[in-house]
């Protein structure tokens, strides 16, 4: 067990590629803080990965609000006392060129992908700093070293999280923090599905890849299995 007695607090883990690294860090003894806004999607993972001996705790929580942030760090910290892991995945995409867009679809992938992530960031950082460890992965994409028509908005939040991923990595160097991008290329989940039934291409599921790649990319990070220098943005495409 690699992370025994750690704390990971893993956004967006109801379903997906999240769900997916909350099952791996508990497989490794890891203590995981789930969040999502569905509460029953969460509970369920929880129960799962407290069948490798762990706690989890989920906490119901909209990344876009401050308000829910500020109180799932809290309640992390009420609880564990600690954060040792932030994996800031909860995110959101339309497929759709920009002027057919709504206001509404813009501010969501801008409000979840990009300040979400910054907010999140925000409220761990203190006690990341204090403790004076810390890992940060921060879930990009493809889409966020490469341009797509058609996903314009989506593009500029994750360029976004790739521009954090390394300015903040020089930041928070001396305080002993990483922070780490981890950029996928089509995977298969229940969101990706809802994307596809929407997009003027199709991928076929047998090579999308599995969410289960994602999740062990991220705990090689987390686990210095793999030598990655902070601020890196590592592409997993197969
Ligand atoms: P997914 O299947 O749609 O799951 C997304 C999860 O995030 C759900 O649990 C969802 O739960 C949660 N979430 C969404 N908005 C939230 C919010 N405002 N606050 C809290 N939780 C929120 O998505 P996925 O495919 O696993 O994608 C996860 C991440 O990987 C995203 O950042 C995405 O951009 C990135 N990515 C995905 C792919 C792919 O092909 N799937 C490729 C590249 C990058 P609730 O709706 O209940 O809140």
């Amino acid at each position: 067990m690699m992370l025994k007695e750690k704390v990971a607090i893993i956004t967006g883990s109801g379903k997906g590629i999240g769900k997916s690294i909350a099952l791996a860090f508990a497989k490794e003894g890891c203590n995981v803080v789930l969040v999502a806004r569905t509460e029953s999607d969460i509970r369920k993972v929880g129960k799962e990965c407290e069948t490798f001996g762990i706690h989890s705790l989920p906490i119901k929580a909209d990344v876009r609000s401050v308000k829910d942030v500020k109180r799932l760090v809290e309640i992390t910290i009420k609880e564990f006392g600690k954060i040792d892991f932030l994996v800031n995945n909860a995110g959101v995409w339309y497929f759709k060129p920009l002027h057919k867009s709504t206001i509404e679809e813009i501010n969501e992938q801008i409000d979840t992908n990009l300040k979400g992530l910054i907010y999140c960031t925000r409220f761990v950082l203190p006690y990341m700093v204090k403790q004076r460890d810390g890992i940060i992965v921060n879930i990009s994409s493809g889409a966020g070293h490469y341009a797509f028509a058609d996903l314009a908005v989506y593009c500029a939040t994750k360029f976004g999280v790739n521009a954090i991923t390394k300015s903040l990595a020089k930041e928070v160097e001396r305080f002993g923090i990483d922070v780490y991008s981890v950029c996928p290329g089509f995977v298969a989940t229940p969101g990706q599905e809802k994307f596809m039934g929407k997009a003027k291409f199709t991928v076929a599921k047998h090579v999308m890849i599995k969410p289960e790649k994602i999740a062990k990319k991220v705990l090689e990070l987390c686990t210095e299995k793999i030598k990655s220098s902070s601020g890196s943005c590592t592409d997993v495409y197969f």
